[in-house]
């Protein structure tokens, strides 16, 4: 596997302190999406040792809690730089599991490191509140506490980051954590607790337990112990576990599919747009739920924008993300390859063009090419739909009214996306969006210092920033009488 350090790679989960098989021996395969090969194995655990990670979290609470912030702070820190200087091993297992070219893993495994360093630092300013009094004698105080124990379901696309951006906030609130990641892409999850521990984060306070989704998932969302629990994936799946938090009132944040439109105006920078486009599309071979995944283009420069896009794409280069210069990997399963044929014939089908790709790669497996749709029907599915996959739509529009209304039209409203360059435009079209995040003039808009999520049926919650924090504490009035 050439890992410089190989004792990142860790077949078994950890569950408080102590790296363990599951109780019925059994375990999962986890494979490499650009060779079909196995790189490895990891525990099919259950709810037995999933309620022991619970109880372990809830044993290591108090002492973790009762620690000052900066000594927790301190650890965080730790653990940041120790994921800084394992970078090129870690990017390098995430291309194992994952697929995405080394670059970007690399990429990722620095921007999960910046959530742990952001939120090592705003564990010193959760500041409470001193409020006046509503009457003489009294003095109203305001202090925020730590949730306590909570849980976090990740999945595959960013197995790093989605991770950090949840344990990086609980643990700096003094909350514990339990983690399920996805079955996928485990091991990244494992090396990124393998250096939690070196760091000195005490035994119990953040497990990783892999297994069974339903079982793992179903013992996190409704022991009593959780307080909290923090999803990032699809809708539906964000929607079951929402209701099966509902029994005993557990805070959910939840970060659920995207459809996001992006638009270009008339007054575009053309060539910026394009850039843009190539970003928030192809990134992460399109399995991104900020993605762009409807392309609105005005008239008078549909055509333009199009000719430029179809010469930008047809220079991606498909391949094995460990090979040097591969701008995009595989698809991480085949049903994401049927989704991507599903989205193209239903369009095709309906009238659109096919520009570019269209079908599987020549490489095989989960390889797929890069496509372009022109002139796409509203009523295409993937006008609704997010397709997770590299399949670019392009549809046409007349005016600033018709596209917002056509960008409005959909349960999501994650990331947004559109390229103007008139100063009123990009106010009235910025304020009309109805998504959580919208990127002007930019394909790239995640990162440690804003916050990110989503609003109508993309979820609840924001992580990174100032406000994510809030996620993992709770507000405590006191009234002080007598006085
Ligand atoms: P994706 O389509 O990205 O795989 P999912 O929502 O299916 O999205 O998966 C995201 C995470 O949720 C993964 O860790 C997966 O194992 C987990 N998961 C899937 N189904 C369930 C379930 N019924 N209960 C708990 N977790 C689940």
């Amino acid at each position: 596997m050439q890992l410089k350090d190989p004792q990142l790679l860790r077949q078994q989960a950890y569950i408080d302190g102590q790296w363990l098989d599951a109780d019925s021996g059994q375990t999962i395969a986890v494979n490499n999406p650009a060779t079909g090969e196995i790189i490895g194995h990891v525990p099919k655990m259950g709810r037995a040792e999933t309620r022991r990670a619970i109880e372990a979290a809830e044993k290591a609470l108090p002492a973790w809690r009762a620690l000052t912030a900066k000594e927790r702070a301190n650890k965080l820190r730790r653990w940041f730089e120790l994921l800084m200087e394992n970078q090129d091993d870690l990017g390098r297992l995430m291309t194992l599991e994952q697929g995405k070219p080394l670059a970007e893993a690399k990429g990722e495994i620095a921007y999960a490191a910046s959530f742990i360093e952001w939120f090592a630092e705003e564990a010193k300013r959760v500041y409470g509140d001193v409020i006046p009094g509503h009457q003489p004698d009294k003095r109203l105080i305001v202090i925020k506490q730590p949730i306590g124990v909570t849980a976090a379901i990740t999945p595959w696309n960013f197995p790093a980051a989605m991770i950090t951006r949840k344990a990086g906030p609980a643990l700096a609130a003094g909350c514990t954590m339990v983690i399920k990641p996805a079955s996928q892409t485990p091991f990244s999850a494992l090396a990124l607790v393998e250096l939690a521990e070196r760091a000195g984060i005490p035994k119990g306070v953040l497990s990783v337990v892999t297994g069974s989704a339903g079982e793992v998932g179903g013992e996190l969302t409704s022991n009593p112990i959780v307080r909290k629990l923090s999803f990032t994936g699809s809708t539906e799946i964000g929607r079951q576990l929402m209701a099966e938090c509902a029994q005993d009132i557990k805070k959910v944040s939840l970060e659920l599919g995207g459809n996001a439109p992006f638009i270009v105006f008339d007054d575009a920078d053309l060539d910026a747009a394009v850039e843009g486009a190539l970003i928030s599309k192809y990134r992460n071979n399109g399995q991104t739920c900020v993605c762009a995944n409807r392309i609105y283009v005005q008239d008078a420069v549909y055509d333009a924008f199009a000719e430029k896009l179809i010469a930008a794409v047809g220079k991606l280069k498909i391949g094995n993300g460990l090979e040097d210069g591969t701008t995009t990997g595989p698809l991480i399963d085949s049903k994401a390859v049927a989704k991507v044929q599903e989205h193209i014939e239903d369009a095709v089908g309906k009238g659109a063009k096919l520009a570019l790709g269209g079908k599987p790669h020549a490489l095989g497996g989960t390889f797929f090419e890069p496509t372009i749709l022109l002139d796409v029907p509203k009523t295409a599915a993937v006008a609704k739909e997010e397709t997770f996959g590299p399949l670019a739509p392009l549809f046409r529009f007349k005016d600033e009214a018709e596209v917002i209304a056509m960008a409005n039209d959909t349960e999501f409203g994650l990331a947004s996306y559109f390229y103007a360059r008139d100063l009123g435009r990009v106010f009235r079209v910025a304020e009309a969006l109805e998504y959580g995040m919208v990127g002007i003039n930019t394909g790239l808009i995640s990162n440690e210092v804003a916050p990110f999520g989503g609003v109508k049926a993309s979820g609840l919650g924001r992580e990174g920033s100032k406000y994510g924090i809030e996620d993992y504490l709770e507000i405590k009035y006191m009234c002080l009488g007598g006085i």
